[in-house]
């Protein structure tokens, strides 16, 4: 017997840009027709999802946009909000088999829709559902919730599907599918236009430099790339990413510890950029440094396909992406004097960098395609009616 090719209602809070969306927008697009987007805050997010053809509409949010992944309790009027929401989400399920969400606000708000629908819901859960990410609470609702009402949940990495199971999550519900990123967008990349956009950017022709792209977030660690920058002192850094979720404040702190550290003309703001692929081609080496746990890690995927070698914090998915010392190298979160050494290690060594850059993008090609990701969310949607 085979299954039918799952129809899928996708639902994301979120209105900018972050790697859940980014992936989600491929998802869709490979799944065309059988695809709907409902997106529960307007933003970037819908137009690029318009500028692939894929359905989206946008059901705001009220009181449950205040609900933060910090909240204790969320109000009663956030959960009034939530059966608003719900309902209207519902009136698009009809013409799907199968509700799946790619945030936990949108897992709540899905899990209400598919009550009032009659549909299964699926979590794609994209976040290491721990504490310092999440409060105690909010991780005891979310796991009871997905342990009572979700059809499955897709982990994007063996990391997150064990911190679900460890939280108190049922491992027979787990399927895990790590994220794929085309390699289309980084082989058309001509190095000519790499030169050139580094000229551009005001970037020295000979300088040796680093570049870190993701939002702008405490835990991404942009500020120990910072403190890094300050131990080798003629290394340049673009820093690509702005906050997507109210960090101004943290915007400003790193923007404050650039000048303390005296590294004016050295580190290079971008903000959120759509051509990361040709940002990721001017630089000699791509780094990652999250200080918690990252769920997955897009941007190092990305580094390994751009043929870059990757310096990457050892934990959480990363570990599932970087053989250390082979396709990439790992460094402990937070120690900016390992990074520094790494950094420095690579510069030595540019025959062993471009060596490691190379068995990257093919581990990267391999282990990590577009087509396994969209197989691997498909099946998983598939057959749970
Ligand atoms: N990104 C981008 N523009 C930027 C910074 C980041 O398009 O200015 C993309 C990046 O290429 C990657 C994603 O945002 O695809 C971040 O995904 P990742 O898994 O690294 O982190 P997340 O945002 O999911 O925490």
């Amino acid at each position: 017997m085979t299954v039918a090719e799952p129809r899928a209602l996708f639902i994301d809070h979120a209105g900018v840009l972050g790697g859940a969306e980014l992936s989600l927008l491929d998802v869709a697009t490979a799944f065309g027709a059988r695809a709907e987007v409902v997106l529960l805050t307007d933003g970037p997010f819908r137009m690029a999802l318009e500028a692939r053809g894929v359905a989206v509409s946008v059901v705001p949010l009220g009181a449950l946009q205040q609900v933060k992944k910090s909240t204790r309790l969320p109000s009663p009027a956030a959960l009034a909000d939530t059966v608003r929401v719900a309902r209207r989400v519902a009136k698009h399920a009809s013409t799907h088999t199968v509700l799946c969400a790619n945030s936990q606000k949108a897992f709540v708000v899905a899990v209400a829709a598919g009550l009032i629908a009659g549909r299964p819901v699926v979590w794609h859960l994209r976040d290491i559902l721990a504490p310092p990410h999440f409060s105690r609470t909010n991780i005891t609702a979310a796991v009871t919730l997905a342990n009572l009402r979700a059809a499955r949940i897709i982990a994007n990495s063996r990391a997150t599907a064990d911190a679900f199971i460890a939280a108190g999550g049922r491992e027979s519900l787990v399927r895990v599918v790590h994220n794929g990123i085309d390699p289309a967008p980084f082989d058309a990349i001509d190095d000519l236009a790499a030169v050139a956009t580094r000229r551009q950017l005001g970037v020295p022709p000979r300088a040796y430099l680093v570049a870190m792209f993701g939002r702008f977030h405490e835990w991404k660690g942009q500020q120990v790339l910072l403190d890094a920058l300050a131990k080798v002192p003629d290394v340049h850094a673009l820093i690509v990413g702005a906050p997507l979720f109210g960090e101004e404040a943290f915007d400003s702190a790193l923007k404050a510890q650039a000048t303390r550290l005296g590294l004016h003309g050295r580190v290079h703001f971008l903000g959120f950029r759509a051509d990361v692929p040709l940002l990721m081609r001017t630089a000699d080496v791509i780094v990652h440094a999250s200080v918690y746990p990252e769920p997955f890690g897009r941007v190092i995927v990305e580094g390994m396909l751009a043929g870059r070698p990757v310096i990457a914090a050892r934990a959480g998915g990363v570990i599932e992406i970087v053989i250390d010392g082979d396709t990439g190298v790992l460094v402990t979160p937070g120690d900016s004097s390992a990074l520094a050494q790494a950094i420095e290690a690579l510069r030595a060594d540019p025959a062993g960098a471009a060596a490691m850059a190379e068995r990257g993008r093919a581990h990267a090609r391999h282990g990590f395609s577009l087509q396994a990701m969209v197989r691997g969310v498909s099946d998983a949607l598939a057959g749970l009616d």
